[in-house]
């Protein structure tokens, strides 16, 4: 279940009713503060250019009042790690990466990043430091500029073509007769999968924020196309404190750190070489995933590498 389109349905929702043609659309942090339950604390502080070291310590939550999904979660993620969740559906995956940009506020225990509590920071200043790439990318009707830039088109043009460039969507915006300024969505070109996946990849080179957080596509694309998004996520995602719910193979093994969760919470924790030898749920995903390959490609551990 996947807990952000909530969220991003409220910023739908005012985007498409947005008048068109006022210069800029309301900016994403802002439409997301409209939620109305969570608030500022009074001297809440704007933060700025954070290093993404962030703490999660003794964090409860639940949905419901009755049913906890987390209980005592204590997470370290040092800045600029990426840390891999994997585990069974359902298990809280997007629930712990849902709390860092407080689209629900932790129940009991804190979060804290750069060692400063979430929520002494204004929602919004904290949401400026977060990019989220999920597996639905939301486009609105309009340009391809105004999609990159997120209504942000107060900037110069030479960023949001540096950030199709490194999103490695360049190529298909030239070969459009108006470029940037092609419309697409539902009156205008139609983006494959894989160029959703690029432009929202492009956003967040522009929003260029410390943190990442990656909702991986289970869909398939193809597996060229597919490797060329994890080339640009890889490359996104240096030198940012990343949280990926992962489903690929690659990123797991990528990643600083994989972190396994299950109905109990954090099961297992660590490298994956540490956690195949620790013979645990990890060791049995990786193999139950693994089984057919597994068997044709005997150097396994070294076959996924990117
Ligand atoms: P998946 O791999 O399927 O995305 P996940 O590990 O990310 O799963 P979560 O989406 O975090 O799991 O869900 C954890 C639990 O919380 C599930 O039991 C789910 O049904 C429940 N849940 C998720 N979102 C909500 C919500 N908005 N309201 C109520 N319950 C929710």
């Amino acid at each position: 279940v996947n807990v952000f389109v909530r969220p991003i349905e409220k910023i739908n929702s005012v985007i498409e009713t947005y008048p068109k043609g006022i210069a800029g659309f309301r900016r994403y942090t802002e439409l997301l503060d409209t939620e109305p339950d969570i608030a500022d604390r009074p001297g809440a502080i704007d933060v700025k250019s954070l290093k993404g070291d962030i703490r999660y310590r003794s964090v409860g939550f639940g949905y419901s009042g009755d049913r906890l999904i987390l209980r005592d979660v204590d997470l370290d993620i040092p800045a600029g790690q990426t840390i891999a969740f994997v585990g069974p559906s359902g298990a809280g995956k997007t629930t712990i990466c849902s709390l860092l940009p407080r689209f629900y506020e932790v129940q009991s225990g804190a979060i804290t990043v750069d060692g400063v509590d979430i929520r002494d920071m204004t929602l919004s200043s904290l949401r400026s430091q977060i990019g989220i790439v999920q597996q639905d990318v939301f486009l609105f009707g309009g340009s391809i500029r105004e999609n990159i830039a997120y209504g942000r088109l107060d900037g110069p043009e030479s960023a949001i073509v540096e950030a199709a460039r490194r999103a490695r969507l360049d190529e298909m915006i030239d070969a459009l007769p108006e470029g940037l300024d092609t419309i697409i969505g539902e009156r205008g070109v139609k983006l494959s999968g894989g160029q959703k996946q690029r432009l929202a990849i492009a956003r967040m080179f522009l929003k260029n924020p410390p943190i990442l957080i990656l909702d991986e596509a289970t869909s398939a694309l193809d597996t060229e196309t597919e490797r060329e998004i994890q080339q640009s996520l890889a490359e996104l995602s240096d030198g940012r404190t990343t949280l990926v719910i992962a489903h690929r193979l690659a990123t797991i093994r990528n990643a600083d750190r994989i972190v396994v969760v299950d109905a109990t919470g954090i099961a297992e924790e660590g490298s994956h070489d540490a956690l195949v030898a620790r013979g645990g749920i990890y060791s049995r995903l990786h193999t139950a995933q693994h089984g057919e390959k597994g068997r044709k490609e005997p150097t396994s551990s070294t076959a996924h590498g990117t």
